[in-house]
C-alpha cells in the first residue's frame, strides 16, 4: 500500500497518469489554444498541441488539471530549451 502511494508520487508515477483521455480533457478545457502564444487549432488546422506540466514532474509537479496547460509544439520546445539552459 505505502509502496503504491510512493510510486504514485514519484516522477514515473506522475508520467504514467498522463493518459490520452487526460490530454484530450486539458486540450478541450483550453479550447485547443496554446496558452503561451494563443495560436489555436482553428487558426492552424495542422497545429500540433501538447499538454505540458506547468511545474515539471522532475520538480515535484503533479499530473493534475491545475498543473497542466496546452501548448503548441513550438512553445513547448522553447520552454524545454529554456529549462535545460537554466539548469
Ligand atoms: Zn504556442
Amino acid at each position: 500500500m505505502s509502496q503504491k502511494i510512493k510510486w504514485r508520487k514519484s516522477a514515473a508515477g506522475q508520467r504514467a497518469l498522463m493518459t490520452t483521455t487526460l490530454r484530450n480533457m486539458i486540450k478541450t478545457r483550453d479550447n485547443h489554444t496554446c496558452r503561451y502564444c494563443s495560436i489555436s487549432l482553428s487558426a492552424e488546422p495542422h497545429l500540433l498541441l501538447e499538454v505540458d506540466h506547468i511545474m515539471p514532474v522532475s520538480k515535484g509537479g503533479l499530473t493534475a488539471p491545475e498543473n497542466l496547460q496546452t501548448l503548441c509544439w513550438r512553445c513547448n520546445r522553447t520552454k524545454s530549451n529554456k529549462i535545460i539552459a537554466a539548469g
